[in-house]
């Protein structure tokens, strides 16, 4: 059994399992303003974002 999941972006189901995991830091979302945002978004300290292949790829080498 693989892992399955959601990717946060484009909602793609990510197979057979996502190419990123990040975990927003508690320290970030305590003395950043961008938490606020992020917040109102639904993210939460401590959160894990989950990113299919694609759309690793499009945040760390079409957009980075
Ligand atoms: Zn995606």
């Amino acid at each position: 059994m693989g892992y399955k999941a959601a990717c946060d972006r484009c909602g793609g189901r990510c197979d057979p399992s996502p190419a990123l995991l990040a975990q927003f830091s508690p320290q970030f979302f305590r003395t950043s303003q961008l938490a606020g945002d992020l917040s109102e978004a639904g993210y939460n300290e401590g959160d894990t974002v989950t990113l299919c292949e694609e759309c690793t790829y499009t945040l760390l080498i079409i957009d980075g």
